[in-house]
């Protein structure tokens, strides 16, 4: 059985998250989506949100499951079981961090091998930062995150915005 840890914030889940997760079901038994909780950061959804969209995004997938995890990835990665920690990489502003990333984890751990997945060339400029811009400014979002996310960022993040004139929200 060969398993495989796709990692990130999913701060919220998109479809180039999901591509690359729908991909690694092809190539793995199975696929374990962790969201890495990182103390030092401040999400937009919380742990148990990103979750709970993440979980709704993989329901047709069989061979899928999320959960979350604290701490160093490649000891997570080794308690599961798996063999690889899959990741996607979009332009080759990813390349830097993800072969230092890469590095380390190998240093820390021999026996995992990192797995690159290139982004598929339409979602090459999404990430989650990238979505919530775009619903700021109340931007369409269709092909771009599921529409379950889509209504859960709207809330949050149409709110508090500054005038449109240009002055400072009241
Ligand atoms: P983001 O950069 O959007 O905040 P994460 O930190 O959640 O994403 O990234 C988790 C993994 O998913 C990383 O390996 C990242 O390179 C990859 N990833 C994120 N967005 C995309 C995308 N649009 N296409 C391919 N891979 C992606």
């Amino acid at each position: 059985m060969r398993l495989a840890v796709c990692p990130g914030s999913f701060d919220p889940v998109t479809y180039g998250h999901l591509d690359i997760i729908e991909r690694a079901t092809g190539l793995f038994d199975h696929v374990v989506v962790a969201i890495a909780v990182n103390p030092a950061k401040t999400p937009l959804f919380s742990t148990e949100e990103r979750l709970e969209m993440l979980r709704e995004s993989i329901a047709g997938i069989p061979n899928v499951s999320a959960t979350f995890f604290e701490g160093l990835l490649v000891e997570f990665a080794a308690a599961q079981g798996a063999t690889a920690i899959v990741k996607g990489l979009r332009a080759t502003t990813d390349f830097e961090y993800e072969f230092q990333m890469a590095l380390m984890n190998k240093r820390l751990r021999p026996e995992m091998e990192t797995v690159f997945l290139m982004a598929r060339n339409e979602f090459s400029y999404l990430s989650s930062s990238v979505v919530k811009d775009l619903v700021r400014f109340n931007g369409n979002t269709a092909g771009l995150v599921p529409p379950g996310v889509a209504e859960r960022m709207r809330p949050r993040l149409l709110t508090g915005q500054t005038d449109p004139r240009g002055g400072p929200a009241r």
